[in-house]
């Protein structure tokens, strides 16, 4: 083995360590992810190739950063994972593939095919229905607890309506639609504050604020996609489309992008409507998810380090805008 390669797997894995602490921990990302993602993609090629000199603590095998000590921690009891990434139809044919053999031969799959929202995930708990308690991911095993921040996103329903499990975990984005974004970045120049380099990193700075008062002045919107933790014996439809419906049902808020498809080709269509449709949404996103949507199969399938086996995420093109942070120009 030569040394250069272990080399070189030392200085990715302390460049994406010193990359994930400034995006999750700071809110405050120095490289673009087109950049991040190059960087990631490289390591886990190496370690594919390498498996021996893969480290026990590779960035490769971990979720978001760690919860800040100024919140109060959340566990997470099931954890919230991230997702595999797609960069082109190859790609996505090959995950295809791979689940295709991973399941009986003949198992007809269906997609479940989404935006990717590009915010924060956050966990909300109902309890009887009432709002409990929101967390962020943190690190899959465990977030911050921010939830008197997230009672005052307007669209996060404090109470559920109909008939609702005992407990009901809902997992979710919080954006920062782009107008909103705009007019909040230029004021903040204005009056000389601090300027985020996107929305992302806007939704995520403002729902990790100690003062719930100025999380209440941010312009933020939740969308549902999954459910987490759900009391037992909860009935449930079987397809995680039908459980984005009964979200909706109950009052929570879901995309209404969101598209049911039969086939490869069926994603295919999906992720150029998408594409084009992206510049006239008013939020940002970063590509589609798609999701094996029958819930038998996601169990069958499982998961493996970070994320499911049943979802990927196909990411789109980089665009490439001009943000000013701190006075510096750089692309994000
Ligand atoms: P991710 O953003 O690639 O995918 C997982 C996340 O997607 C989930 O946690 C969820 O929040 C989100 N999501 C949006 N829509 C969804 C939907 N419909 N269904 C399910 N989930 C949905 O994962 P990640 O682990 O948070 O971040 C990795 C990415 O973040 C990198 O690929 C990179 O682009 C970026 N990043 C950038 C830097 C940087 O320095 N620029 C550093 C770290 C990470």
């Amino acid at each position: 083995m030569s040394q250069s390669t272990a080399q070189r797997m030392q200085e990715l894995e302390q460049l994406l360590n010193r990359y994930n602490k400034e995006y999750y921990e700071n809110d405050e990302p120095s490289v673009p992810d087109t950049e991040y993602d190059k960087l990631f993609r490289e390591l886990q090629t190496l370690e594919k190739q390498n498996p021996d000199l893969k480290s026990k603590t590779s960035p490769t095998a971990k979720v978001g950063g760690k919860p800040l000590a100024k919140f109060n921690t959340v566990k997470h009891e099931v954890p919230m994972l991230s997702l595999d990434n797609a960069f082109s139809a190859e790609e996505f044919a090959a995950f295809s593939k791979r689940i295709g053999q991973k399941l009986d031969e003949g198992t007809q799959v269906t997609f479940c095919c989404e935006p990717k929202l590009d915010g924060a995930a956050v966990s909300l708990l109902y309890e009887s229905g009432v709002l409990v308690r929101g967390a962020t991911r943190g690190d899959g095993e465990s977030g911050e607890d921010i939830t008197e921040n997230v009672k005052t996103i307007r669209n996060i329903p404090l109470k559920l309506k109909g008939d609702v499990p005992d407990r009901l975990e809902v997992r979710g984005e919080v954006v920062m639609p782009i107008g909103a974004f705009d007019r909040f970045n230029e004021k903040a120049r204005q009056q000389g504050e601090k300027v985020f380099a996107n929305p992302r990193n806007a939704a995520a700075g403002s729902l990790r604020q100690l003062d719930s008062r100025i999380t209440a002045k941010r312009p933020l919107h939740f969308y549902a996609y999954s459910l987490g933790l759900v009391s037992e014996h909860t009935v449930l439809p079987d397809s995680h489309y039908e459980r984005l419906q009964q979200l909706a049902e109950w009052g929570l808020p879901v995309n209404s992008e969101i598209e049911r498809v039969d086939s490869v080709e069926g994603c295919d269509s999906y992720y150029e409507k998408i594409l084009e449709r992206r510049d006239s949404l008013n939020y940002d996103i970063d590509g589609v998810v798609f999701k094996v949507d029958t819930i038998a199969l996601q169990e069958e399938l499982g998961f493996v380090a970070r994320a499911p086996r049943w979802a990927i995420a196909r990411k789109f093109p980089a665009q490439e805008q001009l943000t000013t942070i701190t006075g510096v120009d750089f692309q994000v």
